[in-house]
């Protein structure tokens, strides 16, 4: 197609296609065992599907409420309240969204403006950062060490400056696997109070903790919920990432500029889908049984990794676990993850792309979201290298 020359100055000039659109694109492309975008390669419960089919048949097929359906928000309000005692007020204070990036991308641009100064733990998931540049604020980089990953916060207090408008928090946190304990909350709730700081707090892996690990919630800290918008997804927690649908908690006076954006950029959201879910998330089992469901299946996988020269430190929370590759090869990580994924068939993520300043410490992600089939095959190819 001829175009014009319109001498657009890109307002995101350093962006390139996501990492998962490559990676996945690369295992297509070559036929490899693809653990690296984060999606389960098994089926989606029959009940669910059911549910689905129940109000695909019935309606309401046009526009959903603005601030998502009822039944579903009924359902959410039960949902947090039991499991971190939170109250979230249905009409003012939940928010049903396009998923959890929707979601990020709608309160970064409701609160940032231009110059304001945004605090991000790296590596971090990649769509904080282009939101965040795109209203002209500034991201504040604190880089988590290997190989626990964990916050200092007192580190964390001297990145404050009068600019700091928000903190970015992640747990479970992708790409790392490292979660945050009541101790975190705690320190955190201490840096950020009497500063009128926002925390916006991506909680899409919630439910995936393991060992001794329980489910924390921003919402369940008294001192933070006031200042604070949460993210969940129900693409994560009901293995649906193509229904493209979460929700937000954030207190009214949040709410309510987080909406005002909201309401122009997706307006509402799809409206079956949302009853269909509104029904299955009642029965609390469907949620409360995944952390078993997945560290089965994370076990399964550290078996395979522990037979092969990868170096892991199991992932506390999420669906993905960090493999560390420098005893097999010194080629940088970006490279690695290609080279596997066109010789070897099995596609994982870089980490370094997730860090502002790409550093490479050898370090690739797999995602163990998969039939026990499938994590045999990648690791019979694990144990090969
Ligand atoms: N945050 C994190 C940490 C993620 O891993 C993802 C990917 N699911 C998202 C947000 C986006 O979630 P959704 O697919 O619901 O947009
Ligand atoms: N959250 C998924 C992951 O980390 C990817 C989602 C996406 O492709 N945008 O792999």
């Amino acid at each position: 197609m001829p175009y014009y020359n319109h001498h657009i100055h890109s307002k995101l000039p350093k962006i390139g296609t996501t990492i998962f659109t490559t990676m996945s694109n690369l295992a297509n492309d070559h036929g490899a065992i693809n653990l690296s975008q984060g999606f389960p390669d098994f089926d989606v419960d029959e009940r669910l599907k059911h549910l689905a089919i129940k109000y695909i048949k019935k309606g309401p097929h046009q526009y959903a409420p603005m601030q998502g359906a009822l039944s579903l928000r009924e359902a959410i309000y039960e949902k947090v309240n039991a499991m971190y005692n939170a109250s979230y007020d249905v009409e003012n204070e939940i928010t049903i969204t396009a998923g959890a990036t929707q979601a990020i991308y709608t309160a970064i641009s409701a609160i940032i403006k231009e110059n304001d100064e945004v605090i991000l733990f790296t590596p971090a998931y990649d769509c904080y950062e282009p939101a965040i540049e795109i209203c002209g604020g500034k991201p504040v980089f604190f880089q988590l060490q290997a190989p626990d990953f964990a916050i200092n916060w007192e580190k964390v207090k001297k990145l404050i400056s009068p600019k700091t408008r928000m903190i970015i928090i992640n747990s479970p946190h992708n790409p790392t696997g490292s979660v945050l304990t009541k101790k975190d909350f705690i320190a955190l709730e201490k840096i950020i109070s009497d500063t009128g700081i926002i925390v916006l707090s991506d909680e899409v892996y919630e439910h995936l903790v393991y060992d001794d690990h329980t489910p924390q919630s921003v919402v369940s800290y008294p001192k933070l919920v006031s200042s604070a918008i949460a993210v969940f997804s129900f693409g994560k927690t009901f293995h649906v990432t193509g229904w493209k649908l979460g929700y937000v908690l954030a207190p009214e006076n949040l709410m309510h500029e987080f909406r005002k954006v909201h309401q122009f950029n997706v307006f509402s959201c799809n409206h079956p889908f949302q009853l269909a879910i509104a029904e299955y998330i009642k029965d609390e089992e469907n949620y409360l049984k995944l952390s078993a469901f997945y560290n089965k299946k994370r076990k399964l996988f550290l078996e395979m990794v522990n037979a092969s020269r990868f170096k892991a430190v199991p992932s506390k929370g999420t669906y993905f676990q960090l493999l560390n590759y420098e005893e097999i090869s010194s080629l940088p990580d970006i490279e690695m993850a290609k080279k596997m994924t066109i010789e070897n068939k099995l596609a994982s993520i870089p980490i370094s792309v997730f860090y502002h300043a790409k550093i490479d410490q050898k370090f690739l992600r797999f995602c163990f979201a998969k039939k026990d089939e499938t994590l045999k095959k990648a690791g019979e190819i694990l144990t090969q290298l």
